[in-house]
Protein backbone atom coordinates (compact mmCIF):
# COMPACT_ATOMS: atom_id res chain seq x y z
CA UNK A 1 0.00 0.00 0.00
CA UNK A 2 0.99 3.54 -0.48
CA UNK A 3 1.20 6.43 1.84
CA UNK A 4 -1.72 8.74 1.02
CA UNK A 5 -0.01 11.75 2.54
CA UNK A 6 3.36 11.64 0.55
CA UNK A 7 1.53 10.32 -2.66
CA UNK A 8 1.70 13.09 -5.50
CA UNK A 9 -1.50 13.06 -7.36
CA UNK A 10 -1.07 15.25 -10.29
CA UNK A 11 -2.76 14.28 -13.04
CA UNK A 12 -4.49 10.72 -11.95
CA UNK A 13 -7.82 10.20 -11.08
CA UNK A 14 -8.09 9.40 -7.49
CA UNK A 15 -11.11 6.88 -6.81
CA UNK A 16 -12.19 7.65 -3.28
CA UNK A 17 -14.52 5.67 -1.65
CA UNK A 18 -16.06 7.85 1.37
CA UNK A 19 -19.00 7.30 3.62
CA UNK A 20 -21.61 9.90 3.07
CA UNK A 21 -24.42 8.27 4.25
CA UNK A 22 -25.29 11.73 5.91
CA UNK A 23 -28.91 12.04 7.73
CA UNK A 24 -31.24 13.55 4.90
CA UNK A 25 -35.05 14.93 6.01
CA UNK A 26 -37.40 15.85 3.10
CA UNK A 27 -34.38 16.77 0.71
CA UNK A 28 -32.22 18.41 2.93
CA UNK A 29 -29.16 17.12 4.69
CA UNK A 30 -29.36 17.39 8.77
CA UNK A 31 -25.94 16.80 9.56
CA UNK A 32 -23.18 16.91 7.30
CA UNK A 33 -19.81 15.71 9.70
CA UNK A 34 -19.53 12.56 7.23
CA UNK A 35 -18.91 15.07 4.31
CA UNK A 36 -16.90 16.82 6.23
CA UNK A 37 -14.67 14.62 7.37
CA UNK A 38 -13.83 13.52 4.01
CA UNK A 39 -12.67 17.03 3.09
CA UNK A 40 -9.13 16.72 3.72
CA UNK A 41 -8.16 13.72 1.71
CA UNK A 42 -10.66 15.41 -1.09
CA UNK A 43 -8.65 18.68 -0.72
CA UNK A 44 -4.65 17.10 -1.06
CA UNK A 45 -5.92 15.21 -4.35
CA UNK A 46 -7.11 18.34 -5.83
CA UNK A 47 -4.34 20.61 -4.30
CA UNK A 48 -1.65 17.96 -6.14
CA UNK A 49 -3.15 18.68 -9.56
CA UNK A 50 -5.52 15.25 -9.19
CA UNK A 51 -9.09 14.74 -9.80
CA UNK A 52 -11.47 13.11 -7.07
CA UNK A 53 -14.41 10.52 -8.20
CA UNK A 54 -16.26 9.85 -5.12
CA UNK A 55 -18.26 6.51 -4.34
CA UNK A 56 -20.74 5.77 -1.21
CA UNK A 57 -23.56 4.35 -0.43
CA UNK A 58 -26.95 5.83 1.33
CA UNK A 59 -29.14 3.66 3.10
CA UNK A 60 -30.55 0.69 2.30
CA UNK A 61 -31.93 0.83 -1.25
CA UNK A 62 -33.16 -2.52 -2.70
CA UNK A 63 -33.67 -3.78 0.92
CA UNK A 64 -36.01 -1.10 1.68
CA UNK A 65 -37.91 -1.02 -1.16
CA UNK A 66 -38.74 -4.26 -1.09
CA UNK A 67 -40.30 -3.53 2.38
CA UNK A 68 -42.38 -0.49 1.34
CA UNK A 69 -42.94 -0.30 -2.37
CA UNK A 70 -43.86 3.10 -2.06
CA UNK A 71 -40.28 3.88 -2.23
CA UNK A 72 -38.07 4.24 -5.00
CA UNK A 73 -34.40 4.41 -5.82
CA UNK A 74 -34.88 7.83 -6.43
CA UNK A 75 -35.91 8.23 -2.44
CA UNK A 76 -31.92 6.77 -1.77
CA UNK A 77 -30.42 9.25 -4.61
CA UNK A 78 -27.36 11.24 -3.44
CA UNK A 79 -28.11 13.89 -5.56
CA UNK A 80 -29.09 16.08 -2.63
CA UNK A 81 -25.51 16.21 -2.09
CA UNK A 82 -24.03 17.62 -4.73
CA UNK A 83 -25.05 21.77 -4.31
CA UNK A 84 -23.66 21.58 -0.56
CA UNK A 85 -20.40 19.32 -1.54
CA UNK A 86 -19.61 22.07 -4.27
CA UNK A 87 -19.79 24.75 -1.48
CA UNK A 88 -17.42 22.90 0.75
CA UNK A 89 -15.22 22.24 -1.82
CA UNK A 90 -15.51 25.64 -3.44
CA UNK A 91 -15.46 23.43 -6.75
CA UNK A 92 -18.53 22.81 -8.98
CA UNK A 93 -19.21 19.18 -8.15
CA UNK A 94 -20.48 16.88 -11.57
CA UNK A 95 -22.90 13.76 -10.43
CA UNK A 96 -23.25 10.77 -12.80
CA UNK A 97 -26.66 9.23 -11.90
CA UNK A 98 -25.41 5.48 -12.32
CA UNK A 99 -21.99 4.62 -10.69
CA UNK A 100 -21.41 1.80 -13.32
CA UNK A 101 -23.09 3.67 -16.87
CA UNK A 102 -21.26 4.62 -19.67
CA UNK A 103 -22.23 8.25 -18.66
CA UNK A 104 -20.14 7.78 -15.55
CA UNK A 105 -17.35 6.33 -17.19
CA UNK A 106 -17.44 8.95 -19.86
CA UNK A 107 -17.82 11.82 -17.15
CA UNK A 108 -14.83 10.38 -15.11
CA UNK A 109 -12.23 9.99 -18.09
CA UNK A 110 -13.46 13.37 -19.11
CA UNK A 111 -12.25 14.76 -15.17
CA UNK A 112 -9.39 17.77 -15.49
CA UNK A 113 -7.25 18.46 -13.09
CA UNK A 114 -9.36 20.10 -9.90
CA UNK A 115 -12.44 18.88 -11.15
CA UNK A 116 -14.74 16.46 -8.52
CA UNK A 117 -17.26 13.55 -9.39
CA UNK A 118 -19.84 12.13 -7.99
CA UNK A 119 -21.24 8.45 -8.78
CA UNK A 120 -24.55 7.70 -7.73
CA UNK A 121 -25.37 5.24 -4.41
CA UNK A 122 -23.41 2.23 -5.04
CA UNK A 123 -25.91 0.30 -3.66
CA UNK A 124 -28.56 0.48 -6.13
CA UNK A 125 -26.65 -2.29 -7.17
CA UNK A 126 -27.17 -5.46 -5.34
CA UNK A 127 -23.68 -6.39 -6.00
CA UNK A 128 -22.05 -3.97 -3.98
CA UNK A 129 -23.11 -5.73 -0.88
CA UNK A 130 -23.04 -9.15 -2.21
CA UNK A 131 -19.00 -8.06 -2.80
CA UNK A 132 -19.41 -9.13 -6.43
CA UNK A 133 -15.94 -9.16 -7.68
CA UNK A 134 -17.04 -8.38 -11.60
CA UNK A 135 -18.55 -5.21 -10.43
CA UNK A 136 -15.73 -4.17 -8.45
CA UNK A 137 -13.44 -4.38 -11.12
CA UNK A 138 -15.84 -2.31 -13.17
CA UNK A 139 -15.76 0.27 -10.46
CA UNK A 140 -11.70 0.21 -10.83
CA UNK A 141 -11.72 0.93 -14.30
CA UNK A 142 -12.97 4.17 -13.47
CA UNK A 143 -9.93 5.51 -11.12
CA UNK A 144 -6.01 5.29 -12.01
CA UNK A 145 -5.52 5.20 -7.75
CA UNK A 146 -7.77 3.79 -4.56
CA UNK A 147 -8.31 5.36 -1.52
CA UNK A 148 -10.08 4.04 1.05
CA UNK A 149 -11.72 6.93 3.34
CA UNK A 150 -14.67 4.84 4.41
CA UNK A 151 -13.85 3.87 8.29
CA UNK A 152 -17.35 3.69 9.09
CA UNK A 153 -17.82 0.43 6.40
CA UNK A 154 -14.35 -0.94 7.10
CA UNK A 155 -16.02 -4.13 8.39
CA UNK A 156 -18.01 -5.41 5.54
CA UNK A 157 -16.61 -7.08 2.84
CA UNK A 158 -18.24 -5.20 0.93
CA UNK A 159 -17.21 -4.43 -4.07
CA UNK A 160 -16.32 -0.77 -2.92
CA UNK A 161 -14.95 -1.20 0.60
CA UNK A 162 -12.65 -4.51 0.36
CA UNK A 163 -13.05 -6.45 -3.14
CA UNK A 164 -12.04 -3.85 -5.47
CA UNK A 165 -8.63 -3.44 -4.05
CA UNK A 166 -7.42 -6.26 -5.67
CA UNK A 167 -7.58 -4.85 -9.14
CA UNK A 168 -4.84 -2.01 -8.27
CA UNK A 169 -1.20 -2.92 -7.69
CA UNK A 170 0.29 -2.00 -3.59
CA UNK A 171 1.45 1.17 -4.55
CA UNK A 172 -1.90 2.50 -6.17
CA UNK A 173 -4.09 1.46 -3.05
CA UNK A 174 -3.86 3.30 -0.04
CA UNK A 175 -5.87 4.59 2.76
CA UNK A 176 -6.73 8.24 3.21
CA UNK A 177 -6.59 10.66 5.90
CA UNK A 178 -9.52 9.73 7.89
CA UNK A 179 -9.40 6.19 7.73
CA UNK A 180 -5.51 6.70 8.13
CA UNK A 181 -6.39 8.58 11.10
CA UNK A 182 -8.88 5.97 12.35
CA UNK A 183 -6.44 3.26 11.99
CA UNK A 184 -3.39 4.70 13.71
CA UNK A 185 -5.44 5.42 16.64
CA UNK A 186 -6.80 2.04 17.17
CA UNK A 187 -3.20 1.01 16.40
CA UNK A 188 -2.11 2.90 19.25
CA UNK A 189 -4.74 1.94 21.58
CA UNK A 190 -4.77 -2.00 21.01
CA UNK A 191 -1.00 -2.77 19.86
CA UNK A 192 1.13 0.10 21.13
CA UNK A 193 -0.36 0.99 24.12
CA UNK A 194 1.60 2.09 26.66
CA UNK A 195 0.52 0.71 30.67
CA UNK A 196 -1.26 1.15 32.49
CA UNK A 197 -4.08 0.61 29.87
CA UNK A 198 -7.54 0.84 30.80
CA UNK A 199 -10.82 0.17 28.85
CA UNK A 200 -13.92 1.77 29.92
CA UNK A 201 -17.38 -0.56 28.68
CA UNK A 202 -20.41 0.25 29.01
CA UNK A 203 -23.94 0.46 27.81
CA UNK A 204 -26.60 -1.79 28.00
CA UNK A 205 -26.02 -5.03 27.43
CA UNK A 206 -23.20 -7.23 28.68
CA UNK A 207 -24.40 -9.76 24.99
CA UNK A 208 -23.16 -6.75 22.62
CA UNK A 209 -19.43 -6.68 24.51
CA UNK A 210 -18.70 -10.27 25.59
CA UNK A 211 -16.04 -10.66 22.64
CA UNK A 212 -14.50 -7.17 22.79
CA UNK A 213 -14.15 -7.40 26.82
CA UNK A 214 -12.70 -10.82 25.78
CA UNK A 215 -9.75 -9.42 23.33
CA UNK A 216 -9.35 -6.69 26.10
CA UNK A 217 -8.57 -9.37 28.51
CA UNK A 218 -5.27 -9.81 26.82
CA UNK A 219 -4.29 -6.50 26.46
CA UNK A 220 -5.49 -3.79 29.42
CA UNK A 221 -4.58 -3.65 32.74
CA UNK A 222 -7.80 -2.46 33.83
CA UNK A 223 -11.65 -3.01 33.07
CA UNK A 224 -14.09 -0.75 34.35
CA UNK A 225 -17.70 -1.88 33.52
CA UNK A 226 -20.61 0.44 33.78
CA UNK A 227 -24.07 1.27 32.83
CA UNK A 228 -26.67 -1.65 32.63
CA UNK A 229 -24.13 -4.17 31.51
CA UNK A 230 -22.86 -3.97 35.54
CA UNK A 231 -25.93 -5.22 36.72
CA UNK A 232 -25.55 -8.80 34.95
CA UNK A 233 -22.29 -9.04 36.81
CA UNK A 234 -23.68 -7.97 40.60
CA UNK A 235 -26.34 -10.78 40.36
CA UNK A 236 -23.99 -13.50 38.31
CA UNK A 237 -21.61 -12.61 42.09
CA UNK A 238 -24.92 -13.26 44.51
CA UNK A 239 -25.97 -8.91 44.47
CA UNK A 240 -29.64 -7.53 44.56
CA UNK A 241 -30.28 -5.49 41.96
CA UNK A 242 -33.97 -5.01 42.11
CA UNK A 243 -35.58 -4.32 39.05
CA UNK A 244 -32.10 -3.41 36.79
CA UNK A 245 -31.07 -4.35 33.68
CA UNK A 246 -30.09 -8.25 33.38
CA UNK A 247 -28.88 -10.68 30.95
CA UNK A 248 -30.24 -13.29 32.93
CA UNK A 249 -28.53 -15.92 30.42
CA UNK A 250 -25.66 -14.16 30.52
CA UNK A 251 -24.77 -15.15 34.30
CA UNK A 252 -22.62 -18.16 34.13
CA UNK A 253 -20.64 -16.01 31.33
CA UNK A 254 -20.03 -12.90 33.19
CA UNK A 255 -18.80 -14.88 36.05
CA UNK A 256 -16.58 -16.89 33.50
CA UNK A 257 -16.13 -13.32 32.11
CA UNK A 258 -14.45 -12.65 36.16
CA UNK A 259 -12.75 -15.73 36.69
CA UNK A 260 -10.89 -15.21 33.08
CA UNK A 261 -9.59 -11.96 34.04
CA UNK A 262 -8.31 -12.97 37.35
CA UNK A 263 -6.06 -15.84 35.77
CA UNK A 264 -4.75 -13.29 33.53
CA UNK A 265 -4.43 -10.77 36.57
CA UNK A 266 -6.57 -7.95 34.46
CA UNK A 267 -8.28 -6.09 37.22
CA UNK A 268 -11.94 -5.39 36.50
CA UNK A 269 -13.84 -2.60 38.09
CA UNK A 270 -18.07 -2.84 38.76
CA UNK A 271 -19.18 0.64 40.30
CA UNK A 272 -19.80 0.34 44.11
CA UNK A 273 -22.76 2.18 44.15
CA UNK A 274 -25.56 3.18 41.58
CA UNK A 275 -27.77 6.38 41.52
CA UNK A 276 -31.35 4.38 41.54
CA UNK A 277 -34.95 5.15 39.74
CA UNK A 278 -38.44 4.18 40.36
CA UNK A 279 -38.94 3.65 36.66
CA UNK A 280 -37.44 4.11 33.53
CA UNK A 281 -38.44 7.62 33.14
CA UNK A 282 -36.77 11.04 32.83
CA UNK A 283 -38.99 11.99 35.62
CA UNK A 284 -38.51 9.47 37.64
CA UNK A 285 -38.06 9.96 41.15
CA UNK A 286 -34.50 8.71 42.32
CA UNK A 287 -32.33 7.57 45.00
CA UNK A 288 -29.24 5.58 45.56
CA UNK A 289 -27.36 2.56 46.73
CA UNK A 290 -24.66 0.15 46.85
CA UNK A 291 -24.87 -1.85 43.53
CA UNK A 292 -25.63 -5.11 44.84
CA UNK A 293 -28.01 -3.85 47.19
CA UNK A 294 -30.74 -2.53 45.18
CA UNK A 295 -34.21 -2.96 46.70
CA UNK A 296 -36.53 -4.24 44.72
CA UNK A 297 -38.81 -1.19 43.00
CA UNK A 298 -35.80 0.16 42.25
CA UNK A 299 -33.69 0.09 39.42
CA UNK A 300 -29.89 1.39 39.23
CA UNK A 301 -29.65 3.92 35.91
CA UNK A 302 -26.42 5.73 36.89
CA UNK A 303 -23.06 5.12 38.44
CA UNK A 304 -23.18 6.53 41.95
CA UNK A 305 -20.82 8.94 43.64
CA UNK A 306 -18.49 5.97 45.02
CA UNK A 307 -18.38 4.63 42.24
CA UNK A 308 -17.43 7.96 39.87
CA UNK A 309 -14.15 8.32 42.90
CA UNK A 310 -13.12 4.89 42.47
CA UNK A 311 -13.40 4.91 38.73
CA UNK A 312 -11.89 8.36 38.52
CA UNK A 313 -8.80 7.38 40.57
CA UNK A 314 -7.91 4.79 37.90
CA UNK A 315 -8.50 6.62 35.10
CA UNK A 316 -6.24 9.41 36.01
CA UNK A 317 -3.38 6.80 36.75
CA UNK A 318 -3.76 5.28 32.74
CA UNK A 319 -1.42 6.05 30.04
CA UNK A 320 -4.06 4.71 27.79
CA UNK A 321 -7.97 4.71 27.56
CA UNK A 322 -10.02 3.39 25.70
CA UNK A 323 -13.88 4.10 26.41
CA UNK A 324 -17.46 2.35 24.63
CA UNK A 325 -20.64 2.97 26.34
CA UNK A 326 -22.18 4.71 28.61
CA UNK A 327 -22.04 4.69 32.87
CA UNK A 328 -25.74 5.40 32.55
CA UNK A 329 -28.60 6.33 30.98
CA UNK A 330 -27.17 9.55 29.84
CA UNK A 331 -29.84 10.95 27.80
CA UNK A 332 -32.01 11.39 30.78
CA UNK A 333 -30.43 14.68 32.52
CA UNK A 334 -31.30 12.74 36.03
CA UNK A 335 -28.90 10.24 35.00
CA UNK A 336 -25.62 11.52 32.78
CA UNK A 337 -23.65 12.47 35.77
CA UNK A 338 -22.03 9.33 36.12
CA UNK A 339 -20.84 9.17 32.51
CA UNK A 340 -20.12 13.50 32.25
CA UNK A 341 -18.35 12.96 35.30
CA UNK A 342 -16.06 9.96 33.62
CA UNK A 343 -15.95 12.24 30.57
CA UNK A 344 -13.98 14.85 32.78
CA UNK A 345 -12.01 11.93 34.28
CA UNK A 346 -10.77 10.91 30.48
CA UNK A 347 -10.20 14.65 29.31
CA UNK A 348 -7.92 15.38 32.32
CA UNK A 349 -6.09 12.58 31.90
CA UNK A 350 -5.77 13.29 28.51
CA UNK A 351 -4.44 16.85 29.95
CA UNK A 352 -1.81 14.69 31.83
CA UNK A 353 -0.55 13.10 28.75
CA UNK A 354 -2.73 9.60 28.25
CA UNK A 355 -3.78 8.36 24.76
CA UNK A 356 -7.79 8.31 25.07
CA UNK A 357 -9.90 6.90 22.24
CA UNK A 358 -13.90 7.27 22.28
CA UNK A 359 -15.17 4.97 20.11
CA UNK A 360 -17.74 2.47 19.16
CA UNK A 361 -21.26 3.29 19.71
CA UNK A 362 -22.94 5.61 22.91
CA UNK A 363 -19.83 7.48 24.53
CA UNK A 364 -19.23 9.19 20.83
CA UNK A 365 -22.45 10.84 21.35
CA UNK A 366 -21.54 11.50 25.10
CA UNK A 367 -18.42 13.29 24.18
CA UNK A 368 -20.09 14.80 21.68
CA UNK A 369 -23.19 16.20 24.40
CA UNK A 370 -20.61 16.92 26.76
CA UNK A 371 -18.93 19.07 24.01
CA UNK A 372 -15.39 17.36 24.95
CA UNK A 373 -14.48 15.87 21.71
CA UNK A 374 -11.93 17.47 20.99
CA UNK A 375 -10.14 17.20 24.47
CA UNK A 376 -9.44 13.63 24.17
CA UNK A 377 -6.81 11.84 21.23
CA UNK A 378 -9.20 10.39 19.35
CA UNK A 379 -13.11 10.03 18.58
CA UNK A 380 -13.55 7.38 16.13
CA UNK A 381 -16.52 8.06 13.52
CA UNK A 382 -16.72 4.36 12.83
CA UNK A 383 -19.10 2.89 15.36
CA UNK A 384 -19.35 -0.91 14.40
CA UNK A 385 -15.76 -1.12 12.65
CA UNK A 386 -14.33 -0.09 15.84
CA UNK A 387 -16.26 -2.25 17.68
CA UNK A 388 -15.04 -4.89 15.61
CA UNK A 389 -11.77 -4.17 15.78
CA UNK A 390 -11.18 -3.99 19.44
CA UNK A 391 -13.04 -7.46 19.21
CA UNK A 392 -10.15 -8.47 17.45
CA UNK A 393 -11.09 -8.85 14.53
CA UNK A 394 -9.40 -8.34 10.87
CA UNK A 395 -11.77 -5.70 9.28
CA UNK A 396 -11.85 -6.31 5.58
CA UNK A 397 -11.88 -2.72 4.29
CA UNK A 398 -8.09 -2.16 6.10
CA UNK A 399 -6.68 -6.01 5.06
CA UNK A 400 -7.67 -5.48 1.33
CA UNK A 401 -5.99 -2.23 1.29
CA UNK A 402 -2.60 -4.17 3.23
CA UNK A 403 -2.87 -7.42 1.46
CA UNK A 404 -4.82 -6.62 -1.79
P1 LIG B 1 -24.75 0.60 23.94
O1 LIG B 1 -25.33 0.94 22.60
O2 LIG B 1 -24.71 -0.87 24.23
O3 LIG B 1 -23.43 1.28 24.18
O4 LIG B 1 -25.79 1.12 25.02
C1 LIG B 1 -26.07 2.47 25.15
C2 LIG B 1 -27.36 2.62 25.85
O5 LIG B 1 -27.30 2.00 27.11
C3 LIG B 1 -27.72 4.06 26.07
O6 LIG B 1 -28.86 4.37 25.33
C4 LIG B 1 -27.98 4.13 27.58
O7 LIG B 1 -29.14 4.87 27.90
C5 LIG B 1 -28.18 2.69 27.97
N1 LIG B 1 -27.86 2.46 29.37
C6 LIG B 1 -26.74 2.81 30.02
N2 LIG B 1 -26.81 2.50 31.31
C7 LIG B 1 -28.01 1.93 31.52
C8 LIG B 1 -28.68 1.40 32.66
N3 LIG B 1 -28.11 1.40 33.87
N4 LIG B 1 -29.91 0.89 32.50
C9 LIG B 1 -30.50 0.90 31.27
N5 LIG B 1 -29.92 1.37 30.16
C10 LIG B 1 -28.69 1.88 30.28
Amino acid sequence: MSNFATYNFSNQRALIRVDFNVPIKNGKITDDNRMRAALPTIRKVLADGGSVILMSHWGRPLKDIEKKPELTLADFSLKPLVAHLSDLLDVVVQFADDCLSTDAAHKAENLEPGQVLLLENLRYYKQEEKGDKDFAEKLSKLGHVYVNDAFGTAHRAHASTAVIAQFYPPDRRMFGLLMEGEVSAAEEVLHNNRKPFTAIIGGAKVSDKILIIENLLEKATDIIIGGGMAYTFFKAQGGHIGNSLCENDRLDMALDLMAKAEAKGVCIHLPADSILADKFAADAATSSSLSNEIPEGWMGLDIGQMAIAQFSKIISESKTILWNGPMGVFEMEKFQHGTKAIADAVVAATENGAFSLVGGGDSVAAVNKFNLADKVSYVSTGGGAMLEYFEGKELPGIAAIKNG
